[in-house]
């Protein structure tokens, strides 16, 4: 059988990828080597609740074009994500905001919340902030980067913030207003049912092979299939055999427990625990990302783990060394006209899904000729 298209990964950037493809009558075989689809954006039911399998996913645009194409697929309720940070014996709401200053100053407006700041930060003199912590340190002061941004930092990333590009933290609102929504974005929410039934919908008429891997699908002679061009979604130095080096990944570890009776366990969905000491950075209860009222609850701590081979690689680390590395793979990758890499692992890049999404259309535009 001949494909217009073998795509490797069946999560969002594959999914779209083949929606777009169908509709322009292509035809695709997406494969995966996990034994579901939706990759990280998988959910899955547990007494009842949708469970965020690997980590929560919210989504979140400002871009009209991404969210009019999600919503073909899904429909999404109006959940606003709110975290809120524990530090030791104290609580913060997040993103940084006039709660926040108020909490951790007594502030009352914005002008004490900004005079407060710029007395902090008078002596560090920092006019280009040349890495994450000074970054940090020159937007918010030394309070809020003590309690609330350097512990958990380090923890998610495994290496001083010093050590880290400036551009993680300006992914966090700061905003001068008592409002707790951690994205400034127009549209947000959790589609009703789930992740997995979006990517299903959107694979709908795609050919899917779960729990097979393009290694495995090489070695058995791709089935006997012919594919006119190869769209991959893995990570990238992995695909060329590690030639130049490996890239470095961040990986996560969650533990999941189920709690039968309780109705509430932590009143919020997302709580950040911001201390260096406590192993894991946030604790999710899955029910309230979809205003759930079941008798039970599910929660999952998210630790963070040193990604070594075997293990899922969740964020690329874009620091100067690996994207110089990643640099070196996309040149080669450059030369190729049958394979072309896409998504947070193909491209190495921290892809929010909304982003995943442009690109995977942009992509099946360019390939359409449109
Ligand atoms: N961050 C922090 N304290 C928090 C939450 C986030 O310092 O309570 C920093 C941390 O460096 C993190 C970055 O902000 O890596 C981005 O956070 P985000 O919630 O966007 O991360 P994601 O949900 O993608 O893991």
């Amino acid at each position: 059988m001949r494909y217009d298209y073998l795509i490797v990964g069946a999560g969002l950037f594959g999914a779209v990828f083949a929606s777009r493809m169908k509709e322009a009558g292509k035809t695709c075989l997406c494969i995966d080597k996990r034994e579901h689809i939706a990759g990280n954006i998988y959910t899955e039911k547990c007494n009842d609740i949708n469970v965020h399998k690997y980590g929560a996913h919210i989504f979140h645009t400002s871009d009209k074009r991404a969210w009019d194409y999600i919503n073909r697929y899904a429909e999404f309720n109006n959940y606003i994500n709110s975290p809120v940070a524990f530090y030791k014996d104290e609580i913060y709401n997040l993103p940084f905001n006039m709660n926040t200053f108020a909490q951790m100053w007594g502030v009352k407006t914005p002008e004490e919340a900004k005079r407060k700041i710029a007395e902090q930060i008078a002596e560090l003199n920092i006019t280009e902030p040349a890495n994450l912590e000074e970054q940090a340190l020159s937007l918010v002061g030394t309070d809020v980067y003590e309690k609330l941004i350097k512990g958990y930092t380090q923890k998610q990333w495994g290496r001083e913030c010093t050590e880290l590009p400036s551009f993680i933290i300006r992914r966090l609102p700061l905003r001068f207003t008592y409002d707790n929504n951690y994205f400034n974005d127009r549209y947000q929410g959790i589609p009703i049912g789930g992740y997995t039934a979006v990517v299903e919908r959107m694979l709908e008429g795609t050919e899917v092979l779960t729990g097979v891997s393009y290694k495995d699908y090489c070695e058995a002679g791709m089935g006997g299939n012919e594919f006119g061009k190869i769209i991959y979604t893995g990570t990238i130095d992995e695909y060329y055999d590690y030639c130049y080096g490996r890239l470095e990944y961040r990986s996560l570890r969650f533990e999941t427990e189920v709690m039968e009776g309780v109705e509430n366990y932590q009143g919020n969905a997302v709580i950040n625990y911001t201390e260096a000491d406590i192993p894991y950075t946030r604790v999710i209860e899955h029910k309230y990302f979809e205003f759930g009222k079941q008798k039970d609850t599910v929660v999952t701590r998210e630790y963070p783990a040193t990604w070594k081979p075997g293990d899922e690689p969740y964020y690329p680390i874009n620091d100067d060394r690996n994207n110089e590395l990643y640099k070196k793979y996309a040149e080669l990758a450059g030369g190729e006209d049958k394979i072309i890499f896409g998504g947070r692992l193909g491209q190495y890049k921290y892809y929010d899904m909304d982003k995943t999404i442009i690109e995977s259309l942009d992509l099946a535009d360019r390939e359409l000729g449109l």
